[in-house]
């Protein structure tokens, strides 16, 4: 992300919409729609103010006028900080994203990554870390309590309140000093009392930021859970039945550790990250001793504050590290048997009679796993979805 491009990006949900915004910041801003418009813009760079000016864009060529309001922010003003620009027309999706193809292939801006722009408010100074974690907290909040404290976070940066304490006590400050160059004089600058006053304040409000701070958005909050079993367990094709039918707010991007898969998901109101060990496959756990196998069973238990154990259909035993893992918190551990599809009979093994069979295939046990998935979501987040 260099900070020296200029960036664009639509700014209304996806979709149609009585209005559609197109956002642009950055020094060439202007220069980056110019192809859209019927003369050459003014510079805006020197204004001191802010200005709309309704006009119409040309994306599809002369004969298509789009009205349209521009809205123009001189360096300093915008929401970046940056000289900026929005683009207020109709909420087409067609039209928006024809708009923005003109505008990237300008060789003026590209596409802002997500967040870019608020990442440039906060660079700028425009919001503090707080606020900008609220941001992500509003467009995330899947429920009220979680829109509540993201919108407080907002409302109430601490940047702002920081500086005029800090204002505040670098006046006391002088006052002392002062007191102290002229300590032989009779005139007093500050009182004990009053000096004890305003500490007594100033550290109200410290304590009072701390715990907004504590209190913000953390996404590390957000429950995880892993898909663990023996290589060809059947771990990959359930992911992607997860990723499929839920809404991936982050897609599926390798971990890390480049040893496993993670997905950020919603399902029925609750978010979680997925998670497929796939990369444990390397170890193979049939040559695992069984300390090694604790470890590792512990190892995924510690990632992960639910575990989807699976076991394919038709195997004739469990190895010590299916055994270390089936050692775990009940609460904790939900134990499917995958690949019915392959033995419809669901043919006796003793071990797994209380497994719940699935299949990736004919989608069979998958609405119930997704509902047991839920229920445990609720029950270790104490119901509010937000654990
Ligand atoms: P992983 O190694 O545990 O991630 O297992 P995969 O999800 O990659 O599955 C291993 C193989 O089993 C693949 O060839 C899948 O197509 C197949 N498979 C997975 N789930 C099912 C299922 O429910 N039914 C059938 N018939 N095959 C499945």
């Amino acid at each position: 992300m260099n900070p020296d491009d200029t960036i664009a990006a639509q700014a209304t949900a996806p979709g149609g919409g009585v209005r559609g915004i197109v956002r642009i910041s950055g020094k060439d801003c202007d220069m980056a729609i110019e192809r859209l418009l019927a003369r050459p813009l003014q510079n805006f760079n020197n204004d001191d103010r802010a200005k709309i000016v309704a006009t119409d864009l040309f994306p599809w060529g002369p004969e298509t006028p789009i009205p349209t309001k521009i809205y123009f922010w001189p360096p300093g003003l915008g929401f970046t900080r940056e000289k900026s620009i929005e683009l207020h027309t109709v909420g087409s999706q067609p039209l928006i994203e024809a708009i923005l193809r003109l505008i990237c292939t300008s060789g003026f801006a590209r596409m802002a990554e997500p967040g870019e722009f608020t990442f440039r408010a906060f660079l700028s100074g425009r919001i503090d870390l707080v606020q900008a974690e609220a941001i992500l907290g509003v467009i995330e909040a899947i429920d009220p309590g979680s829109l509540d404290t993201a919108l407080s976070q907002l409302a109430g940066g601490i940047g702002g309140p920081l500086l005029r304490l800090k204002e505040r006590l670098f006046e006391t400050l002088c006052h002392l000093e002062a007191g102290f160059d002229f300590a032989d004089e009779e005139i007093e600058f500050l009182s004990q009392d009053d000096l004890r006053e305003v500490l007594r304040v100033a550290l109200e409000q410290i304590e009072a930021a701390l715990r907004q701070m504590e209190s913000r958005t953390d996404s590390s909050q957000i429950p995880r859970i892993a898909l663990i079993g023996r290589p060809n367990a059947g771990k990959s094709s359930l992911f992607n039945i997860f990723a499929e039918n839920s809404r991936a707010i982050v897609s599926a991007t390798p971990g890390t550790t480049r040893d496993y898969l993670e997905c950020e998901l919603e399902n029925a109101g609750l978010r979680f990250r997925l998670i497929d060990m796939a990369g444990r496959d390397e170890f193979e756990p049939d040559d695992l001793p069984d300390k090694a196998a604790k470890i590792m069973a512990e190892l995924a238990a510690k990632t992960a504050d639910l575990l989807i154990f699976c076991l394919e259909s038709g195997r004739e035993k469990l190895d010590p590290w299916e055994n270390a893992v089936l050692q775990a918190d009940p609460d904790r551990l939900i134990k499917v048997k995958t690949k019915v599809d392959l033995d419809p009979k669901n043919s006796a093994q003793s071990f797994s009679a209380d497994f719940l069979p699935i299949s990736a295939k004919t989608g069979a046990g998958i609405a119930e796993l997704k509902e047991i998935v839920r229920e445990k979501l609720v029950s270790l987040g104490g119901g509010d979805g937000s654990i």
